[in-house]
């Protein structure tokens, strides 16, 4: 019976070691986790902040997510005024966890070219919904792979073997994509959202973005800015609008009801689908995103 119990013991401590022996990654949010994961693999273990549906700017971390950052070997944010504006709860649980960047926290949209904000006394802004682009995801990729590597000498090969095979699909994509979006009306490339987030997107695919508010910190139009998003309409020939998953859908809705034109799609932004849904990659969320804005453009 010793004997027994000291082997059972045995085996629960060498399985729980082996588990530490992976790489203790946290990233702020599922699209960053998804990416982590394409380079990682087998070789890390990740805990995503931000849970799926919700969105990323405001945050209130829970307990769990305290010891985990605090225990975490790598942590990975987007950066460009994400979890860093608004409340800036990022920042606050970085010192919380008492973490520093460039050592245990990294941005993940390093080298990117950031976009501003244009509401007035914003244009200093960054906007911060670079991923929307293929080309930015890709730039993420490789910061992504690089700081693994670092952390972790032994899989170097291995992340740096991953992530270019994930960048060769990601990069057929975007140029796919690219030759796709040509074929749409002049008049018909507006695509319109609820939150300003599609001003990387739009500037990789050809297209002019359009928003009721420009950043969610607010979920709610404000009648100004109802105004301005349906005048704005009604000097096109769209004949589709499109609403966010992770927002409040009332404000498009009533833009809807107002130029009488269909909400044609729920497209992603801030957050993937939940997992085994449609979009719960990286990768298939803009299929996803980038199918259904150039079929409702189409129209
Ligand atoms: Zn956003």
């Amino acid at each position: 019976m010793i004997a027994l119990t000291a082997c059972g013991s045995n085996n629960k401590k060498e399985a729980t070691e082996k588990k530490d022996d992976r790489l203790q990654v946290v990233t702020t949010n599922s699209i960053l986790e998804n990416m982590v994961e394409e380079v990682g693999k087998d070789k890390v273990s990740i805990h995503s902040i931000v849970p799926r549906g919700k969105d990323p700017h405001e945050h209130e971390p829970l307990p769990e997510d305290i010891s985990k950052a605090t225990n975490a070997d790598v942590i990975f944010f987007n950066g460009l005024n994400l979890e860093t504006g608004g409340d800036g709860w990022f920042i606050k649980l970085m010192e919380t966890s008492k973490k520093k960047e460039g050592k245990d926290y990294f941005v993940v949209s390093e080298g990117v070219e950031p976009m501003y904000l244009t509401g007035e006394g914003q244009e200093s802004q960054q906007d911060p919904h670079a991923w929307l682009s293929l080309a930015n995801g890709m730039i993420y990729v490789e910061n992504i792979a690089k700081v693994l590597g670092e952390k972790d000498p032994e899989n170097k090969d291995f992340y740096d073997q991953n992530a270019k095979e994930y960048v060769a699909k990601l990069d057929k994509l975007h140029q796919e994509s690219i030759d796709k979006f040509n074929d749409v009306p002049e008049k018909k490339k507006l695509l319109v959202t609820s939150e300003g987030a599609f001003k990387y997107f739009s500037k990789a695919y050809g297209l002019e973005a359009a928003y009721i508010w420009e950043i969610n910190t607010h979920d709610q139009g404000t009648p100004e800015q109802m105004k301005r998003i349906i005048s704005r309409i009604k000097e096109t020939d769209i004949s589709s609008l499109f609403v966010e998953q992770s927002v409040d859908p009332r404000s498009m809705e009533s833009v809807s009801r107002e130029t009488k034109l269909p909400i044609y799609e729920t497209i992603f932004t801030d957050s993937l689908a939940k997992k085994g849904e449609t979009g719960d990659t990286y990768l298939s969320m803009m299929e996803w995103n980038l199918d259904k804005i150039h079929e409702g453009l189409m129209k």
